[in-house]
C-alpha cells in the first residue's frame, strides 16, 4: 500500500514520466533468467534532468530506488518489490565515437555496440567483453569481464550521479575496479563513461574466436542469469561445481547446467524461491567436498 506522504511523489512522477511511468511493473521479462515479481513502481529514464528528479522525490518521500541495466546478473524476488526501479533508455543508450580511438557509452548502452564499433574500426580492447549481454552500467557496477581481461580496463573517466543529484566524475584509477565489483557504492547511478580501444589487427577474427569459446562452454539461447558463483581466487567454481557431482541437480525448475556448472537454467516457470535454494544446495556441496566458500556472483534484489 502507497503510504500517503508519498502519494504527492508519485503523482508528481506520473505528470514527469507519464507512460513511461508504471504502477505494479512485471519485471521478470526484463531480466535474463525470467525470473522475478512486480516492482511497486517502475520508471524508463531518457535523460539526465528526468534522473534527477526521479531521485530527489524517492530520497525526499523515503522511497527505496534500484537501478536495472539488462537484467543479466540479477535473481530477482518472487513477490511484490517494494520501491521503484528505474531503467536508463533514450540518450542512455547511445555510443558516440571520436578521436584517439575513444568513445562515449550512455550507462544503458549494450556492451555489444562497443564490440560492433571496435571491429568496424579494427580497435583492440572490447574482445574482453564479447559475448557479454549486459549495458555498460550494470558492466561498470559488476567490472564484467572474462578471463582475457575486464570493463573497467577499458574505461577512462566514469560520469555518476550521487543519490543527492549531484553529477560527478571519476577516472578509472578512483574506481577501486576488482574482480567483479568496483567500490563507488550501490547508491550511485552510471551515466555514462569514457572508453578507450587501441588500434589492433584482426579484430573480427579475435572476436569471433572469443564468441566461438564462450558457445562450446556455456549454455547459450536458454534462461540463465550468468555465473552464478564467483571464481575462489585459485580455482574455478565451475570446475569445483562439477566436480562435486553437481551439474544436472535440481530444484524445481531451476536446473544447474549440464554444460557450465557455474549457469543454473530456467527450465520454465522456475521461481527466486527455487534459484536460491538451489545455490545453497551447491554452496553446502562444495564446502563439503572441497573446504570452499562460494561467493555469489548475481545480485539478489529482494524487500
Ligand atoms: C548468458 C550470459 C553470459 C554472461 N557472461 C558473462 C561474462 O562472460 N562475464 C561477466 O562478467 N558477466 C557475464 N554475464 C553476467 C552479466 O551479463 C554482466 O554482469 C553484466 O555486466 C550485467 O549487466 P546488466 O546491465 O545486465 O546489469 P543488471 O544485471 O541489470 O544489474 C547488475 C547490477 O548492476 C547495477 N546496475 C545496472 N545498471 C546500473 C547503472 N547504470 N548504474 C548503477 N548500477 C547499475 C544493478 O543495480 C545491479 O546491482 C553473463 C550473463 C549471461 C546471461
Amino acid at each position: 500500500m502507497i503510504m500517503a506522504s508519498c502519494i504527492k511523489g508519485i503523482n508528481a512522477l506520473q505528470g514527469i514520466l507519464s507512460s513511461r511511468f508504471h504502477t505494479s511493473y512485471p519485471l521478470a521479462p526484463l531480466t535474463s533468467l525470467k525470473i522475478g515479481g512486480m516492482a511497486e513502481f517502475f520508471a524508463s529514464i531518457d535523460n539526465i534532468g528526468e534522473l534527477q528528479k526521479v531521485l530527489n522525490i524517492a530520497v525526499n518521500d523515503g522511497i527505496r530506488w534500484r537501478v536495472l541495466g539488462k537484467g543479466t546478473n540479477l535473481v530477482i524476488h518472487d513477490g511484490l518489490l517494494k520501491g521503484i526501479v528505474v531503467q536508463l533508455s533514450g540518450g542512455f543508450k547511445k555510443i558516440r565515437g571520436y578521436e584517439d580511438n575513444r568513445f562515449y557509452m550512455g550507462g544503458g548502452c549494450p556492451l555489444s555496440f562497443l564490440v560492433k564499433d571496435a571491429i568496424k574500426a579494427d580497435l583492440q580492447g572490447a574482445e574482453v567483453i564479447s559475448g557479454i549481454p549486459g549495458t555498460l552500467g550494470g558492466g561498470i557496477m559488476m567490472n564484467a569481464g572474462t578471463r582475457l581481461g575486464s570493463l573497467g580496463d577499458l574505461v577512462e573517466e566514469v560520469d555518476i550521479l550521487t543519490k543527492e543529484g549531484m553529477m560527478e566524475k571519476k577516472k578509472r584509477q578512483n574506481m577501486g575496479f576488482s574482480y567483479r565489483g568496483c567500490q563507488i557504492g550501490e547508491d550511485k547511478i552510471i551515466l555514462g563513461a569514457e572508453m578507450r580501444l587501441k588500434p589492433g589487427s584482426d579484430v573480427r577474427e579475435t572476436v569471433k574466436a572469443a564468441i566461438k569459446k564462450r558457445h562450446s562452454t556455456q549454455p547459450q539461447g536458454q534462461k540463465t542469469a550468468g555465473c552464478v558463483f564467483c571464481n575462489p581466487e585459485v580455482d574455478s567454481a565451475g570446475r569445483l561445481i562439477d566436480e562435486a557431482g553437481l551439474k544436472g541437480c535440481r530444484c524445481g525448475q531451476i536446473e544447474v547446467s549440464r554444460k557450465h556448472g557455474n549457469f543454473f537454467v530456467n527450465l520454465g516457470g522456475g521461481t527466486a524461491s527455487e534459484f536460491l535454494r538451489l545455490m545453497e544446495i551447491v554452496q553446502n556441496k562444495v564446502y563439503q567436498v572441497f573446504g570452499i566458500d562460494l561467493k555469489p556472483e548475481v545480485r539478489i534484489w529482494a524487500n
